[in-house]
């Protein structure tokens, strides 16, 4: 997908302004069904081999981008959710280049370092969310860093009127009260974007990818799959809407490669990832 470098490549440089950064964080911590997100970058990484550079939608190659690849943060060394102090710092150098983080995930608790790294350069940063899943519990099972609470934790820092959210179809009642009363839901529509991109405006975007917003008829391989989402070419086509926007970071995440033995999720994952890296 990209030239190869290491993470110590966040410190030494290797990129700079403008620049795609790959970053991969494995992280599998608080997954509550099917298991497997540790294994996503290197998945995505690996069926990237099997795709072109080219993309004829957008006539554009990879190779016409400056991308690289700095390898996976070592959030295996310290225990959850220290760990998460690795992702905040990686993605700090390379923001702090003026480069934009492209995190391949793990389970969705690494949007949350990420986002703070970037906010904190970005103070008008919002979140564009794509997800069947509005992770807005206050806990789960009494831990707030759950991958179902990340979005929540955002708005604790940014308010909702900063949140996004496209494809949710599953919350508890709470949930959707709180998503109704701030009007944080836009149709996954084109429709529905152009609206989002209306209120956006300007302001800086940080783009997540929960893979589980697509059907799990196109994509299986995810830990908390949710009938009744989103075509391969539906969510293609909202994400290459999202360019005109100021896009300053973006994460795919909730890839788990052993739940799909066809290999063909972790095909789908990393041709989301080329089509955001073309589009963006
Ligand atoms: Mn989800
Ligand atoms: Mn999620």
């Amino acid at each position: 997908m990209a030239e190869r470098g290491t993470y110590l490549d966040a410190d030494t440089g290797g990129f700079g302004s403008g620049d795609w950064v790959i970053v991969g964080a494995p992280l599998e911590e608080t997954a509550c069904y099917g298991r497997g997100t540790s294994q996503g970058p290197a998945a995505i990484r690996s069926a990237s081999e099997c795709l072109e550079d080219y993309c004829p939608i957008a006539d554009r190659s990879l190779k016409d981008l400056s991308l690289v690849d700095i390898g996976d943060i070592p959030v295996n060394v310290v225990p959850f959710p220290k760990n998460l102090e690795f992702i905040r710092n990686a993605i700090t150098k390379i923001v702090g280049k003026r480069a934009r983080p492209m995190l391949l995930g793990g389970e969705h608790t690494v949007t949350l370092p990420a986002f703070e790294a970037v906010f904190e350069r970005h103070p008008d940063l919002c979140l564009i969310q794509f997800d069947a899943h509005a992770d807005l519990r206050d806990d789960y099972e009494g831990d707030t860093f759950s991958h179902a609470c990340v979005v929540k934790r955002i708005a604790d820092l940014v308010g909702p009127a900063r949140i996004f959210q496209v494809g949710i179809r599953s919350g508890t009642r709470e949930e959707w009260g709180w998503m109704r009363r701030h009007q944080t839901i836009y149709p996954s529509r084109p429709q529905g974007i152009d609206k989002l991109m209306e209120r956006v405006g300007e302001r800086p975007v940080y783009v997540t990818v929960d893979l589980d917003v697509l059907d799990p008829s196109v994509l299986p391989g995810t830990g908390t799959p949710e009938p009744g989402g989103t075509s391969f070419q539906g969510l293609d086509q909202l994400l290459r809407k999202l360019g005109a926007l100021d896009v300053v970071a973006a994460d795919v995440v909730e890839l788990s490669p052993p739940l799909d033995a066809s290999g063909v999720s972790n095909v789908t994952a990393s041709k989301i990832v080329r089509t955001m890296l073309l589009s963006l």
